[in-house]
C-alpha cells in the first residue's frame, strides 16, 4: 500500500478533478490544513545550530504550539521594516498590486490544486495584508476594511504552508502588467519566517552541508574525487577513451562548476560525464574544484545573506586557483544567482578576464561583469564554429522535447542556445505547446527547495501543467525524452513524467551532445553514456547492456 510520500498513493482521476469552488469562509478566516503530502518537514535543530540561526529546536508542523520565540511579532515587524527600507522592489510590490487577476491562473500550483491561496495575487496578499495593517495609514485605521489583518500565529502557519508552495519560478510575473514578482515576495516571506527559526529541512540541511563540506550533499573532497574517477571509468567503457580529470589545478584557464546533484544521481550523472567527454575532446584547459564543489545555492531559498555567503566560494576559489574565467554547467537556480545577484553581491570580479573561448576566439561580452559563461552559450558557439564532429544519427532513437528551466529562461532569457544545441545533435525534436515554453514555461513543481517526497501531492499537482504538455507531445509526436538544463529538473521531472506522461525519460542537454560527438580515437560507440546499447549500433541487440551485470 503506497504512502503519501509516494506517487502511487494518488489516483490520477482524483488529482485531475481540481475543485475550483472557493471555501465558504473569506480567505482571511480560512485556516491551513496540514495534511500529509502537502507540506515539508521543519528544519532540524542541528542544522540551525550549524548555521547559527535563531530558535533551533525540534518541532513538527502539525504541533499546535510551534514554540515561537518571545516577542516574535516584534521580530517579524522589525524584520519587515528593515527589508522595506533595504529592498525597493519589496516596498513596490507591497504597494502596487491592483488585483486585476491577470496572474491568478498562471501558477502551476493553483492550476493543479485549485487552492485560491496558490493564486500569486493571494499568495502575496498573505504578506501584504500584514504590511497594510502595520505600515500604511489606511490599514492602521480601518484594519480589515482596508485589507489589513493582525499578525497572529495562524498567519505564520499560513505563510509557512504557502511560501513553501511557491517554487519562486516567476511565471506569474510574466503576466503581471506591473511586473510584480511574487517569487521575490515569497523570498521575503521565507526570510521573515527564518527570523523565528522556521525553515524546511529539505532546504536548510543542504545549506548546513554547504557550510561544512562546500556542497549541498555533504560530499567530502576525497568522495568527490572518487565519484569523478568512477565516471571517468564509465566514460572509458562507453567510448574507449580515458578522459582527463583535472582537480584543483592551479593556473588552469577555466574553473568549471556545476550543481552537486549531478555528482550522485541519474540522470544528472550522465550530464556530468558529458562535460568531461566534451572538455577532453575540445582540449580545454579547465579544472574541477573540491572547494567550490557546488554551483547550486539553496541560500537563494533561505535568505539574501545566505545566498551571498554560499556563493562567495566561487570567486574565492577562482582567485586561489588563478584561473582566467569561469564556466558553469547545466543548472537552474544557480543561474539566477549568477546572472541577477553575483556581480553586486560577491563582485566585482576584476581579478578575472572577460571570458573568451579558447576554441573559437569568441568573446562573451554578456559575461563581462560576472566572468561566468553558461555551458549552453559556450557549446552553441563551439557547434556554430563546427569545432565538434557530430553524428546526430546516434540519437535517432530519441524523440526529444525541451523543457525551458524557469531560471535560465526567465532570469537569463536563454531560449535559443539550448534549442540550437539540441537540434544540432538530434534529428527528432518537437516543441511543447507555445504557452508552456520559453518565458511562459511551466515549472517542474519541485524548484526552490520543494523537491522532496514529503510534499508529493503538491509536487504532482504542481507538475500537472508541465506533465500535461509532455503528454501532449508524447501522444502527438511520439516524444520519448524530455531535455532540461537544470539539476533540480533532472531530479524532479522523472517523477512528473512517470506520473503524467509515463514512458518519457529525462535527460540533460550535454548528455545528448556527448553521445553524438565523434571523439578522436573512440571505439565503435555501440553503447551510450548510460552504458545502454544504442539501437542499430549494438553488435548484438539482445546483449545485456555493458556494465549492468557482473560488476554489481
Ligand atoms: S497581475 Fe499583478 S497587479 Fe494583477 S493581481 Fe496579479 S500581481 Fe496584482
Ligand atoms: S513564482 Fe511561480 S510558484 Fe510562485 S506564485 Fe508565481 S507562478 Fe506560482
Amino acid at each position: 500500500m503506497a504512502k503519501p510520500d509516494e506517487p502511487g498513493y494518488y489516483k490520477q482521476e482524483d488529482l485531475l478533478s481540481v475543485d475550483l469552488q472557493p471555501p465558504r469562509t473569506g480567505w482571511m478566516d480560512t485556516g491551513v490544513d496540514f495534511k500529509p503530502g502537502s507540506f515539508i518537514y521543519p528544519g532540524k535543530a542541528k542544522n540551525l545550530d550549524i548555521l547559527d540561526l535563531p530558535n533551533a529546536r525540534e518541532w513538527a508542523v502539525t504541533d499546535i504550539d510551534w514554540q515561537l520565540p518571545e516577542g516574535w511579532q516584534k521580530t517579524i515587524l522589525d524584520g519587515m521594516a528593515e527589508r522595506l527600507g533595504k529592498y525597493r522592489s519589496f516596498k513596490l510590490f507591497m504597494d502596487t498590486c491592483v488585483r486585476c487577476g491577470a496572474c491568478a491562473d498562471k501558477c502551476h500550483f493553483f492550476i493543479g490544486s485549485g487552492d485560491p491561496k496558490n493564486m500569486p495575487v493571494l499568495r502575496a496578499e498573505l504578506l501584504r495584508s500584514i504590511y497594510r495593517k502595520d505600515f500604511t495609514a489606511l490599514g492602521k485605521v480601518f484594519g480589515k476594511m482596508a485589507g489589513g489583518r493582525k499578525l497572529t500565529e495562524e498567519v505564520i502557519k499560513e505563510w509557512f504552508y504557502y511560501f513553501y508552495q511557491c517554487t519562486e519560478c516567476r511565471r506569474c510575473s510574466v503576466f503581471c502588467p506591473f511586473g510584480i514578482d511574487t517569487a521575490e515576495i515569497t523570498m521575503m516571506g521565507r526570510e521573515l519566517l527564518g527570523l523565528l527559526g522556521l525553515y524546511v529541512n529539505w532546504v536548510i540541511e543542504p545549506v548546513a552541508n554547504c557550510y561544512t563540506f562546500g556542497n549541498h550533499l555533504a560530499i567530502q573532497p576525497h568522495g568527490l574525487v572518487d565519484t569523478l574517477e568512477f565516471m571517468v571509468g564509465d566514460i572509458e567503457e562507453a567510448t574507449g577513451i580515458k578522459v582527463d580529470l583535472p582537480i584543483n589545478k592551479k593556473g588552469a584557464e577555466i574553473l568549471f562548476f556545476t550543481p552537486s546533484g549531478d555528482f550522485v544521481a541519474a540522470p544528472g550523472i550522465y550530464t556530468c560525464m558529458a562535460y568531461m567527454v566534451l572538455f577532453h575532446e575540445l582540449g580545454i584547459d579547465y579544472t574541477w574544484s573540491t572547494y567550490a564543489s557546488d554551483g547550486g545555492n539553496f541560500g537563494l531559498f533561505t535568505s539574501h545573506e545566505m545566498m551571498k555567503r554560499l556563493n562567495a566560494k566561487i570567486y574565492s576559489e577562482a582567485k586561489r586557483l588563478g584561473v582566467k574565467w569561469i564556466l558553469g554547467g547545466e543548472c537552474g537556480h544557480m543561474w539566477r544567482v549568477i546572472n541577477q545577484y553575483m556581480d553586486t553581491m560577491n563582485g566585482p570580479a576584476d581579478f578575472l578576464e572577460i571570458p573568451k573561448s579558447m576554441v573559437t576566439g569568441t568573446v562573451f561580452e554578456r559575461a563581462s561583469s560576472t566572468k561566468v559563461v553558461h555551458i549552453m552559450e559556450f557549446l552553441a558557439d563551439i557547434i556554430h564554429h563546427k569545432k565538434l564532429k557530430l553524428d546526430p544519427s546516434r540519437n535517432d532513437h530519441i524523440n526529444v522535447t525541451y523543457h525551458d528551466s524557469c531560471n535560465p529562461a526567465r532570469a537569463m532569457g536563454i531560449f535559443e542556445e539550448p534549442r540550437y544545441v539540441i537540434k544540432s545533435v538530434c534529428n527528432n525534436f518537437h516543441e511543447m505547446p507555445e504557452n508552456t515554453i520559453r518565458e511562459k514555461t511551466f515549472c517542474c513543481g519541485g524548484g526552490a527547495g520543494l523537491g522532496t517526497d514529503e510534499n508529493m501531492e503538491i509536487r504532482l499537482r504542481g507538475g500537472l501543467p508541465r506533465g500535461n504538455a509532455v503528454r501532449y507531445v508524447q501522444e502527438e509526436f511520439g516524444v520519448n525524452q524530455l531535455a532540461a538544463m537544470c539539476a533540480i529538473d533532472r531530479a524532479v521531472l522523472p517523477t512528473v513524467c512517470d506520473y503524467w506522461a509515463p514512458g518519457v525519460q529525462v535527460t540533460g542537454i550535454c548528455e545528448l551532445v556527448a553521445n553524438a560527438t565523434v571523439m578522436k580515437g573512440e571505439n565503435d560507440r555501440s553503447i551510450d553514456l548510460r552504458l545502454e546499447p544504442i539501437p542499430g549500433r549494438a553488435a548484438d541487440e539482445n546483449d545485456e547492456p555493458r556494465g549492468s551485470s557482473d560488476d554489481e
